[in-house]
């Protein structure tokens, strides 16, 4: 746990400029969505006697009852007892009516002939919350997915990603990794040739850094593959083999406890 606080802090501080961008943005989004939702609701409220060709005051009741209360209703009363796959197909039966009365919502603003003139007080900011809701179902899944690959392909997230993926493993041998051979920095198996004869210095397969920097350890496994001596550490805190070729590297660190504290002793290990 404190390994993932440390990796979370090297995270917000390698990216502190998207970080607060996002951070920026999503305020912003906040913000205009309340008061797109407020405007609409007081439209609701104050204007829907005034005439209107298409019946866009029922479409914000229905769309407030609706996108309003019965989600909230779910996510916090009726889902306690639930497993998360009942959860999951009732969110699914949720959205399907909630995505039919958006698409009621959108036809009634592309049909409407003269709501616009006649009661513009209701008609443009219906029209903003409903172009609101689209851009929320369409755009912010597509955001999120785009974001994901973005800071998944950084560096401090694989090793996060390792570490997180870590708990509840098996047993480990990171100890045997304290022992493994080290290799010099700048040694000649550290350099590998590209396919046009060109030579560069290895990566480390754990966190992609090239394997030059003197101020870390660098360490071969049984394999021949080679990792800086602390991520290979981190990896085998839970497994025992490597990350490359999935050969074992060691056998388990000889006292793993296990769920209920007590020490596990290894196959193979004198009591
Ligand atoms: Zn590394
Ligand atoms: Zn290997």
């Amino acid at each position: 746990m404190e390994q993932l606080m440390e990796d979370m802090q090297a995270l917000s501080a390698r990216h502190w400029l998207p970080l607060s961008i996002a951070f920026v943005f999503l305020v912003i989004w906040v913000v205009l969505c309340f008061y797109i939702w407020l405007s609409a609701f007081s439209a609701l409220v104050s204007h829907a006697n005034k005439p209107c060709d298409e019946p866009l005051k029922y479409y914000l009741l229905i769309a407030f009852v609706y996108l309003c209360i019965p989600q909230q209703v779910v996510a916090n009363v009726a889902t306690p007892s639930m497993t998360d796959e009942k959860r999951a197909v009732l969110m699914q039966a949720l959205f399907l009516p909630s995505f039919l009365i958006l698409v009621l919502g959108l036809s009634m603003v592309w049909y409407s002939k003269t709501c616009s003139e006649t009661n513009p007080e209701l008609f443009y900011p219906a029209r903003r919350m409903i172009y609101l809701q689209v851009f929320t179902m369409v755009a912010a899944p597509l955001l999120a997915v785009i974001s994901l690959i973005v800071l998944l392909s950084a560096t401090p997230w694989r090793t996060f990603l390792l570490n997180v993926s870590q708990f509840g493993g098996g047993p480990g041998c990171a100890g045997a990794v304290r022992n493994l051979p080290q290799v010099p920095v700048g040694a000649p198996e550290l350099v590998s040739e590209g396919s046009e004869g060109e030579a560069s210095i290895k990566a480390c397969p754990i966190c992609l850094e090239e394997l030059s920097d003197p101020g870390k350890d660098i360490v071969r496994t049984p394999c021949g593959h080679h990792f800086h001596r602390s991520c290979l550490a981190t990896w085998c805190t839970s497994r025992l083999t490597c990350p490359v070729c999935r050969d074992r590297i060691a056998e388990p660190d000889q006292e793993v406890p296990d769920q209920a504290g007590a020490p596990l002793v290894a196959p193979g290990a004198e009591p």
